[in-house]
Parts: C-alpha cells; structure tokens; sequence
C-alpha cells in the first residue's frame, strides 16, 4: 500500500498532468496507490485574494475569472471534446461563486476562508480522477473531508486521529484492492461536515495521515527538485541532495524553516515508521531521498533562512537582573497571542526573542508588556541556521553579514542579520 503526494507544480498545466499521469502508470501501479493532490500551480494563493476581497465586500470577478479561465483551460487541454469532467467543474466553479457572492461580511474569517479556499484541491482532484480514468487507470474519487476529521481551529485545524484511523479502515482498503484513490491534500472535515483546512502547505501532512491511517508501506513526495537538498537552490547555488537521512533530521530541518516539507509530516510516519521519498516529478527514476529510522555522522551541513523575521528584546526597567518571574510574564503573552520564538537569547537585563514578523500580534504584545518593560525591536531580518555545521560553512554564510545574535550548540550554529 502506497500513498503519492503531488503538489501544485506537478499538476500545474496540462503537460503537469500528462506527466504524473505516466508517473503512476510507470512507477505506481494500477491499485494500491493512493493519491492526494494539492490545488493547481499557484490557485491558493488566487483563492486567498478572492476571498479577501469578497469579505470586504469589494468586486472581485475579474480574479474569480481568472481562475476559472485557468481551470477552464487546463480542463479544455486535457478534454477538448464533450466529457463529463467539464460539468463537475462547471458545478464546482458555480458553487464557488456562490459562497463568494453569498458572502456574510460579519461571519468569522477564518471559517469562511476554509470554506473558499478549499475549492481549489476539489477542482484539480476531480480533474486528475477524470484524467487518470480516461488514461485507463481506473480511479475511486474521494472526498477527504469525510475521512480527515478535524476540530474547527479554521486554517490550523487539529487532527483527530482515532476517529481519522477509524474513518479510512473503514472502506478505503478494500476500495484500494480494485482500484486507485484520488483525494485531495490540505482539507479536513468536522464531525458536523463543515470543511477545514490543515494549515498552508499543509498536503504533504495529508498524505501522511492517510498513510498512516492505512499503515501504507511508503508514501512518496513528488516535487520539482531531486529529492531532499542541502539548501534551497532559489538562494544556494551548489546544494547537496541527502540519498538517506533520518526522521529527526528531516523534523528539526523543518522545524529551522526549511521548506522542503511541512513539519507535521514527519510524526505521523515516524510513528509508524513508512519510510518517505522524496522525489522528482521531472526524473520519476531518478533515486531522490530516502527518509526513515536511521543515523548517518557527518551529514553535509543543511543551510535554512527564514525571512521577515523580527527581534524583540524585552529590558527591566530598573536595572534589576532579569529573573524568571519576568520571564514567565513574557512567555504567557507570548503564547497568548500564539509568538512563536525561533531563537532566544538572554543577558543580564535583557532578554532577546526572534520571531516571524506578525505586524498585529507585535503591536499588541508591545501593548500588553510596555508597563513593565522597555521593549525593542529590529524587523526585515533573516535567521540563518546551519545544522550539522563546520568551520568552513559558518565562514561561507557569515561572510560580509552584519550579525545582530549569534549562537551554538554542538550541532546547530544560528545568526540573526539583515
Ligand atoms: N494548496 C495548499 C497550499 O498551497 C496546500 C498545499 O499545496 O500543500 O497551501
Ligand atoms: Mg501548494
């Protein structure tokens, strides 16, 4: 039992789609494969705008044209005669406009976000099921909001694991002895049927929770790079690709910012140790990267930025040292309005945090601390980590930098910088 992940570039046009079609006919095989795909190229982030625009009330067809022109097109590529997967997207692209016409300008955001934005994951599922199937690989549509059950924190929503590993025993293996699955990544479902969504990025982990609620043998990432890098090629000009690296490597790689895949993957296999590849969609043979329960020494050095970040440094006011009873008022705020630290550093009378640059969520933990406080801050940094560091590496990223914090463990070296 496998499960194949593709993300938005592997279904972004046409040719995308041709392609992952010969993908799971050369390298997966006619049953036993589950797929879960992510909204097409970049609809997400379209949907978000249309969103936002509709909830302020303000015109937003020419964006909502755009995206279905884009559908419109891919669908008419792929089917240029009469076929029933035109009506389904027809249906699909009404019922959006619907919700975006229909739209309570008083509702919750974020509830109303998931209910939008989910449409793009329903639109490129139904069209990779009609497009396998008329490439004669005979494929179950499913709707993942009925297996996914989630709580309703809306964009974050929280899995329940029990009643999901329930949900997917229940049918999708004998479904899975005749035939493939198609659903779709990033989307959950409460217990009352309204959609939710697992944070952005969030298909990689939904492909790990229906292979662990599957007890799949792999699950395999499908990306544009060959497989796990060292670096990411958009910043570093020679990286490294891992062959094998472990789970908790893969984690914390995540966890430092790196974007290869989104940090809630990794626990759900690890659990159930499904070892994951990652591999290239333009090379399907090509090795990728082996991630599972092993331990390799001298690793090649991971290189991580994590852009717009901030740095607060909280001061007592009367020269008095910095106690922990000032530091437990700091992290309850903090976490109140969900701060969450990347890297922290204390002093004599000070305490420094960085952050991801949340506008808001500064303004208000300034508001909430600066009577007890003297509170600074830097914005438009970056935070660079080098896991599994040497010498010669710290070197090559410092070079020229202007360093605001620095700091080491035996394996991890982190800067703060412009
Ligand atoms: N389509 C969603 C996003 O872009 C989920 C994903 O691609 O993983 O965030
Ligand atoms: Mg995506």
């Amino acid at each position: 039992m496998k499960v194949y992940k593709f993300g938005g570039a592997s279904v972004k046009d046409a040719s995308a789609f041709r392609n992952l079609a010969s993908i799971v006919r050369t390298q997966g095989g006619e049953r036993q494969l589950l797929l879960v795909v992510s909204a097409m190229g970049k609809t997400t982030n379209a949907l978000e705008q249309v969103m936002d625009l509709a909830y302020q009330q303000k015109d937003f067809q020419q964006e909502y044209t755009q995206l279905k022109d884009y559908h419109t097109g891919v669908l008419q590529e792929l089917f240029p005669q009469q076929h029933p997967a035109h009506e389904r997207q027809e249906h699909l692209l009404r019922l959006l406009l619907q919700d975006l016409q229909s739209m309570d300008p008083s509702g919750e955001y974020d509830q109303l976000y998931d209910q939008i934005v989910s449409y793009g994951e329903l639109l490129s599922s139904s069209i990779l099921h009609y497009f396998l199937q008329e490439q004669g690989l005979q494929n179950k549509w499913v709707d993942s909001r009925k297996y996914i059950r989630t709580d309703s924190s809306w964009r974050e929503a929280k899995v329940d694991w029990v009643s999901t590993e329930r949900q997917i025993k229940q049918d999708l293996p004998a479904v899975l002895e005749q035939e493939l699955v198609v659903t779709q990544g990033f989307l959950g479902g409460t217990p009352e049927g309204r959609t939710t969504t697992l944070g952005r990025e969030g298909s990689d982990f939904s492909a790990a929770i229906f292979a662990y609620g599957l007890d799949a043998t792999e699950m395999c990432i499908w990306k544009d790079v060959e497989g796990l890098l060292n670096a990411d090629p958009k910043y570093f000009p020679d990286t490294v690709r891992y062959a094998e690296i472990s789970y908790q490597e893969t984690v914390e790689m995540a966890y430092y910012g790196a974007s290869v895949i989104h940090p809630k993957t990794i626990k759900p296999l690890a659990n159930k140790q499904i070892p994951l590849h990652v591999k290239s969609f333009l090379n399907p043979t090509g090795a990728g990267t082996k991630i599972y329960n092993c331990r390799f020494d001298k690793l090649a050095p991971a290189y991580i930025i994590k852009e717009n970040q901030c740095l607060v440094s909280f001061a007592v006011k009367d020269f008095t040292f910095v106690s922990e009873k000032n530091l437990s008022t700091i992290f309850g705020v903090l976490s109140e309005l969900r701060i969450k630290i990347n890297l922290m550093q204390n002093s004599a009378i000070s305490f420094s945090i960085c952050t991801d640059f949340h506008a808001e969520r500064l303004h208000r933990l300034m508001q909430r601390l600066h009577d007890q406080f003297v509170i600074h801050y830097n914005t438009n940094l970056r935070l660079f980590t080098i896991k599994n560091y040497t010498t010669e590496s710290i070197t090559k990223l410092m070079d020229a930098k202007e360093i605001l914090l620095e700091q080491r463990t035996r394996t991890t070296f982190q800067f703060v910088s412009k």
